[in-house]
């Protein structure tokens, strides 16, 4: 009883960080630092990056209106309004999601990434401080 050794097997491990519960392993390994990251690894929130939400989505047409493209950053915190920017639907692209990226790299955003839902498209783009561009300048 009570026999530990660098062999004994560790079990149920709980990661401090992200609750997740840790491959078995021995107390010899869990001593090794190298070891125990390539075992498991664990991103904290601050080491994912934080962007800006821009969507883009269609606006049909009206008695009055041609078929537009709606660019839009929602606010941030509940006091700050949305930001829209209306563009006449362009049949070159013949696409939002194509317009939307040209109109958002040509302002000077820096698109990380693209996603959309059933009804937007979405850029994650990286300007902030000195780099913030908004909607209304575009
Ligand atoms: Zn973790």
């Amino acid at each position: 009883m009570n026999n530990l050794s660098e062999s004994t097997i560790m079990s149920g491990v709980i990661c401090n960080n992200c609750k997740t519960t840790i491959p078995d392993h021995t107390i010899g390994q869990h001593m090794d630092k190298e070891f125990m990251s390539s075992l498991h690894t664990c991103k904290k929130i601050i080491d994912v990056p934080n962007y800006r939400n821009i969507n883009a989505y269609y606006v049909e047409p009206t008695n009055y209106r041609d078929s537009r493209i709606c660019i839009e950053e929602k606010g941030r915190v509940s006091s700050s309004k949305a930001a829209r920017k209306y563009f006449s639907f362009d049949y070159e692209f013949g696409d939002v999601q194509k317009q939307a990226f040209s109109i958002l790299q040509k302002a000077g955003f820096k698109i990380m990434a693209r996603s959309a839902d059933n009804d937007k498209y979405i850029f994650l783009v990286d300007n902030w401080g000195d780099d913030y561009i908004q909607i209304s300048d575009i």
